[in-house]
């Protein structure tokens, strides 16, 4: 992959969908996180998404679609980051952030931290554990102005995992595809037992020839009351039964 092809690749697809031009340096970054990604991928399940529109649409543009619910500073928590998807984009494009990435896939977070230390991200902190047992460890409970989430798990699942990390005044948001309205709907009350606001939806679409479309649906919450301290449940509770 050459570095020009990439660079004009990665400004049409994200002209094309609005957004600000990327800078040198974040497409400098966005290009060693492709070449790394690609190759590490070879030896450890990372994505399947491989071709060269694909990673700039499906994990560049979308992960940042996130940022404009995202207020400055704000201290953030990224659920089930899986690959990096989407801490490692908005540590290139909001460097204002502090970002924690949680996945408990051992293996995916030693790559996250890896590439955050490859790219500089000195502001990205990757953590090895499963959602439900972290969100009751004191220095995590209520401490996050947002916590986010793309791909994890239905939204009432999510909200259970992801509602107890965040500060009264703070959000959840839920990064979805076009189930996501469906699936706001059926989350009305595991969002309301832990402690958030009704959930607002923004649809957007994304393109990377203006001939296919995306839909993405992203579900903000407001944090309104302290979740309570009998949630998260267990996983298998969490799964079996959502609220
Ligand atoms: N967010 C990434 C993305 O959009 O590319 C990864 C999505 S991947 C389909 C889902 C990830 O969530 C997996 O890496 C899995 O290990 C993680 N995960 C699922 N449930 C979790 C939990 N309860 N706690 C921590 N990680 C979890």
């Amino acid at each position: 992959m050459e570095y020009q092809e990439f660079k004009q690749k990665c400004i049409d697809i994200f002209a094309l969908n609005n957004f600000s031009a990327p800078i040198d340096e974040q497409l400098k970054k966005l290009f060693t996180l492709t070449e790394h990604m690609l190759e590490v991928n070879k030896s450890l399940n990372l994505t399947a998404i491989t071709d060269l529109d694909g990673v700039i649409l499906k994990h560049y543009a979308d992960s940042i679609t996130v940022s404009k619910y995202i207020p400055e500073n704000a201290k953030i928590i990224d659920i089930g980051c899986g690959a990096g998807f989407p801490s490692l984009p908005l540590a290139i494009f909001r460097p204002d952030l502090s970002i924690t990435a949680l996945d408990g896939t051992a293996k995916r977070i030693e790559y996250v931290k890896g590439t955050a230390k490859l790219l500089g991200l000195n502001k990205l902190t990757a953590i090895a554990g499963r959602a439900e047992e972290y969100a009751n460890k004191s220095d995590f409970r209520e401490s996050f102005d947002v916590a986010t989430a793309r791909a994890v798990a239905a939204l009432p699942i999510l909200a259970e995992l992801c509602l107890p990390f965040v500060k009264k005044g703070g959000s959840f948001v839920a990064m979805k595809a076009a189930q996501g309205e469906n699936e706001a709907s059926a989350s009305t009350n595991a969002i309301k037992l832990c402690g958030g606001a009704p959930a607002v939806i923004s649809q957007l679409e994304l393109t990377a020839n203006n001939e296919d479309f995306e839909k993405r649906v992203i579900i903000v919450s407001q944090k309104l009351i302290a979740t309570p301290a009998k949630y998260p449940r267990h996983y298998s509770q969490i799964s079996k039964k959502p609220l």
